[in-house]
């Protein structure tokens, strides 16, 4: 378990920065939303992940563009 009270710093450039509890964890997601369709998608962060990146077609439409609308942290219980 980790015990360090703040979390990933910075993400793709952006400062961001998660306080914790003691025993609390925060779980990275990254939303994704769809140019075109605005189809959302919220699938868990993966590293080099940030705010506008465009991360793929989208798999609605088929058209659109998917890109990174918001990074959050999740607390997990
Ligand atoms: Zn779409």
């Amino acid at each position: 378990m980790r015990t360090d009270n703040w979390s990933w710093e910075h993400v793709g450039g952006v400062t961001m920065r998660f306080f914790k509890k003691k025993n609390e964890v925060l779980d990275p997601y990254a939303v994704e939303k769809c140019s075109s369709c605005n189809k959302i998608v919220k699938r868990k962060f993966v590293e080099g992940d940030y705010v506008f990146k465009a991360s793929g077609k989208c798999t609605a439409c088929g058209t659109g563009q998917l890109m990174i609308d918001k990074i959050f942290g999740e607390l997990v219980k």
